[in-house]
């Protein structure tokens, strides 16, 4: 656990031998971990930097098992972290090492019930892997848009948890965009069924979104009804040198209209980022030998098939980058030829967070301003923070097109992580300092968890820390799902 962190105050009634007993009456045997190297896994995060406890990992099948697993919890007073694939990088999924409960994991409710490629919906159980519904999706000739680097284990109910972002969010918004229906087991256990396919639904408060980005504090989603949309037919992408972080989002800003608004990534990556990549990833190959700071990859896509004789998106995206290259903005350029190589430009940016974790200790800052803000703050905060530690090494990247960045850094080297770690709150404060002084979120995509609970207490306002407690106490008075998240109560 971050040293700087002291555990809230949170359940602690232990799991008895009879409540053991009650649980696999629910689970059965097959629902149970309790031997250490078994739990392992699941109370150690993904960067493998905390590790909590648990007296057993739960894995329920079905909602009916959840709901009895919660109802047991409630009555005892039990704390139960709610877990999907385990890839979120707050903390939110690991137990507090004072943890004495449980940790509820989704694995095994991974069927998808019902695809209506007709209606453009999906229902699905909490538990599927995110890659498997785009598959899914795929095989319907439809399209579901979320898409991450962690896709090929991270889990619907955990990126709907986290209201994930990824790298289709400038054109299809964030997870909470992507749902039309949730059903929930509350922390008392009782089964919310808001299962609904509707696009239209204005009766009350909507329930859903509260679930979404409440990262398991509020209670379990078991299944989704998610948005699909038409599958690309005609897709272009390109790598591109790029003057500077400036240059790019005024790139973006002329690729809407140049693209007849089918822009549907835009990320910036810095020289630093792809060389880290290369260093650490075996089979990628660098697009562009370009020696230049600062890099965009830059995906176009039509559901429209191509045409013979017709312009495509790859013919309208070259005739704009010569006007961009003209106006000095691109600096170099390359649009890939075939899927492989469109794939290794994927490859690059998705290995950003596997490399850095091989590179060796570092800092990162999941964070947002408005996207004409994005240069200033990156030149800003690039002289903040090597202020602070000069021989500090900045990757920074970003979904720029959501005013999304990722402001990321490697120890100076030969520096070891406690020696980092103690530079960490200066850092910190003049990190997040910047972002309050732009009107930005200290937390764009990746949650707030264990990692920025008392950021966020130090950042947001009185009233509405208030709000936020008053919401958790009123679902969850006995402040038993995922305790000691997001909040100190
Ligand atoms: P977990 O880590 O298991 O859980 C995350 C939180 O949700 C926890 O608080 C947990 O208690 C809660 N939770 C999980 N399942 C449920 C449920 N069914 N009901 C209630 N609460 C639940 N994130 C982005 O937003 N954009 C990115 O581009 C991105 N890229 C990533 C790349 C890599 C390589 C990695 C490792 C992570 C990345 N992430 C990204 C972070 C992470 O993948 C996402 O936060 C993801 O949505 C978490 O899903 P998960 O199933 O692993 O959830």
């Amino acid at each position: 656990m971050p040293d700087t962190l002291t555990p809230p105050n949170i359940p602690t009634a232990p799991v008895t031998p009879a409540i053991l007993d009650g649980l696999r009456a629910v689970v059965g045997d097959k629902g149970l971990i309790l031997d250490e190297p078994g739990k392992e896994p699941f109370v150690r995060d993904w960067r493998g930097t905390l590790v909590g406890s648990a007296a057993v990992v739960v894995r329920p099948a079905t909602t009916e098992e959840v709901s009895g697993v919660v109802k047991l919890c409630h009555e005892h007073g039990i704390a139960i972290v709610p877990q999907g694939g385990n890839t979120g990088l707050m903390g939110g999924a690991t137990p507090w090492p004072t943890h004495s409960g449980i940790v509820l994991s989704l694995g095994r409710m991974n069927k998808v019930i019902e695809v209506d490629p007709v209606g453009y919906a999906m229902t699905v159980e909490a538990g599927c892997i995110l890659q498997t519904l785009q598959e899914t999706a795929a095989a319907h000739d439809r399209f579901f848009p979320l898409s991450l680097g962690a896709q090929g284990s991270c889990l619907i109910g955990g990126n709907l948890s986290t209201n994930a972002g990824g790298v289709q969010v400038l054109r299809y918004g964030n997870a909470r965009n992507l749902v039309l229906g949730l059903e929930v087991v509350l922390p008392n256990g009782d089964i919310w069924n808001g299962l609904r396919s509707l696009k239209k639904d204005n009766t009350g408060y909507d329930l859903k979104h509260l679930f979404m980005g409440a990262e398991g504090t509020l209670g379990i989603i078991t299944k989704a009804v998610l948005k699909l949309w038409p599958a690309p037919k005609d897709v272009a992408t390109a790598w591109l040198a790029v003057r500077d972080p400036q240059a790019a989002i005024e790139i973006l800003s002329e690729a809407h209209s140049a693209s007849e608004d089918n822009v549907g990534s835009c990320e910036l990556m810095s020289r630093a980022g792809v060389d880290m990549v290369m260093r650490h990833i075996p089979g990628v190959q660098d697009p562009l030998k370009a020696d230049t700071p600062w890099f965009l990859l830059l995906e176009w896509s039509s559901s429209r098939p191509r045409t013979d004789g017709a312009e495509g998106m790859a013919e309208k995206m070259e005739q704009f980058l010569a006007e961009q290259f003209e106006n000095g903005r691109v600096l170099d350029a390359v649009i890939a030829q075939n899927e492989a190589q469109a794939r290794n430009m994927w490859v690059i940016r998705e290995s950003v967070a596997p490399a850095s974790r091989a590179e060796g200790p570092g800092l990162s800052y999941d964070v947002s301003v408005s996207t004409s803000r994005v240069p200033a703050f990156i030149e800003q905060g690039l002289k903040a923070v090597t202020d602070i530690l000069p021989s500090i090494r900045p990757y920074p990247l970003g979904h720029i097109g959501d005013g999304n960045i990722h402001f990321s850094f490697m120890g100076p080297k030969g520096m070891d992580r406690e020696t980092l770690r103690q530079y960490s709150p200066a850092i910190t404060r003049a990190v997040n300092d910047l972002v309050r002084d732009m009107t930005g979120s200290i937390s764009a995509e990746h949650g707030i968890g264990i990692e920025k609970i008392d950021e966020l207490a130090h950042y947001r306002s009185k009233i509405e820390l208030d709000t936020m407690r008053s919401i958790k106490r009123a679902l969850d008075p006995k402040n038993i799902m995922n305790p000691g998240k997001i909040l100190r109560l």
